[in-house]
């Protein structure tokens, strides 16, 4: 006041000619007061700014840097589905658990049975997280890999799951899912009260809810993980989870499910993970065959099927897999990811599932029947791209 009344000063005056722009003040007319309190505004935007800035940089930079993203989910009506796309340390807070040698929030020895295409990089990776890692495989030769980084070997899937804390289980199909889960020396005669097993392969529901019961007559846990993603996605750590089973170990294993994979839903009941595998490996199965026509059709019209690629690759009906799987497709070469024979046992159980529920899947029971043809030629062990092969000999045969 004193300021103001000793330079004529009028406070509102002031501020008005500073509003309206009409008389700009120039810096050193500005009473000192008045200068120190713009600089300290000015200094204050500047740094609002700047942080601004600072968290957009930091939260872009840690969406690039993870892998995992969070998916929007909702409610269904008759499945409690939840997905989690943590880190590995927030999924360690979820198990309440201490990480393994600090890396992995899980606390315990980590068995893994089956290490064909998608076992082996699997197993893989909870090794380089920095797990204890115990292994089996019915043909011994390829644990080997395992072992050279430091895996344990036990001769049966019985002493793989007593040396375990958890025992993994990545097989075939149903009947070596249920043999080595409940046969002789099967892991079941290994598991007691406070071990879990988590089968991750492909089987029906009913497979699934027999091995869920001879493995919780033993006292322990059981929860079903089939999973969505191939090769190439095991090896990056970025398979889908399907469980269903014991909630506590889904809870418990969640940091290990987080290193194998990018998401996690928890769906219930035992059955309902199996169901939900079958349903997509049954969309996807057909999705081949069609692909496989149109390249086909294609090329008998004249078009190069490599530019049908790309086509597709650019619009709306796009899927990774077309653009995966269509170049090599066009030069009749099928590097297995994922073996015809496996996408043909998917389509033969999608099916039973729907004929448990009366509901018709043409669709699917067409594209089953060429899978059946291409096994037939000897592609069984093929990548599943190979069914367009048969459509070629169906062809071939339609022309005589
Ligand atoms: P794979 O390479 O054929 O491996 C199958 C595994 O099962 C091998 O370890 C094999 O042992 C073992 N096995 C087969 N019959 C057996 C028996 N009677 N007793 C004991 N072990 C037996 O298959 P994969 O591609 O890894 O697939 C495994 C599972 O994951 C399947 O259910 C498949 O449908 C599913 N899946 C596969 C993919 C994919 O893209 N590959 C993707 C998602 C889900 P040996 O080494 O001794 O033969």
């Amino acid at each position: 006041k004193v300021f103001f009344k000793k330079k004529k000063w009028c406070k509102r005056s002031w501020h008005s000619r500073l509003a309206s722009g009409s008389h700009p003040v120039p810096d050193h007319d500005l009473p000192p007061r008045i200068r120190d309190h713009q600089q300290l505004q000015l200094r204050h935007r500047v740094a609002r700014i700047l942080s601004r800035l600072l968290s957009a940089a930091m939260a872009a930079a840690s969406f690039l840097l993870s892998p995992r993203v969070t998916l929007p989910l909702r409610r269904g009506s008759r499945l409690l589905v939840s997905c989690s796309a943590t880190s590995s340390s927030s999924s360690s807070d979820a198990a309440g658990g201490v990480g393994f040698q600090g890396r992995v929030g899980f606390q315990g020895r980590v068995g893994f049975l089956g290490l064909g295409i998608m076992g082996a990089p699997m197993a893989s990776n909870l090794m380089k997280a920095g797990c204890d890692i115990t292994v089996w495989n019915r043909t011994k030769s390829k644990c080997d890999p395992l072992l050279s980084l430091g895996a344990k070997f036990e001769s049966s899937p019985a002493r793989v799951a007593s040396s375990c804390d958890v025992t993994f289980a990545m097989l075939a199909d149903p009947e070596s899912a249920f043999e080595v889960a409940c046969g002789a020396n099967g892991a079941a005669e290994g598991m007691a009260a406070g071990k879990g097993y988590v089968d991750v392969s492909t089987v029906d529901d009913a497979t699934s809810k027999l091995i869920g019961k001879r493995i919780t007559s033993t006292g322990a846990s059981f929860l079903e993980a089939p999973v969505s993603g191939s090769k190439k996605p095991a090896e990056d750590g970025l398979l889908i989870f399907l469980t269903a089973g014991d909630e506590s170990l889904y809870k418990r294993v969640a940091p290990l499910l987080d290193v194998m994979g990018k998401s996690r839903f928890y769906l219930g009941d035992v059955g309902n993970g199996a169901a939900m595998k079958l349903v997509v490996n049954m969309v996807m199965g057909s999705m081949m065959v069609s692909f496989a026509e149109g390249l086909l059709l294609s090329e008998k019209v004249g078009l190069d099927p490599n530019t049908v690629v790309e086509v597709i690759s650019q619009g709306a009906i796009n899927a990774p897999m077309f653009s995966l799987k269509g170049p090599s497709m066009v030069k009749a070469a099928y590097p297995t990811a994922f073996p015809l024979k496996h996408q043909q046992k998917d389509l033969r159980l999608a099916l039973a599932l729907a004929e448990s529920v009366s509901q018709p899947i043409p669709t699917a029971a067409a594209a089953n029947e060429l899978y059946k043809v291409a096994k037939s030629l000897g592609l069984a062990d093929q990548d599943f791209s190979a069914v367009i092969e048969a459509l070629k000999a169906e062809m071939q045969s339609s022309q005589h």
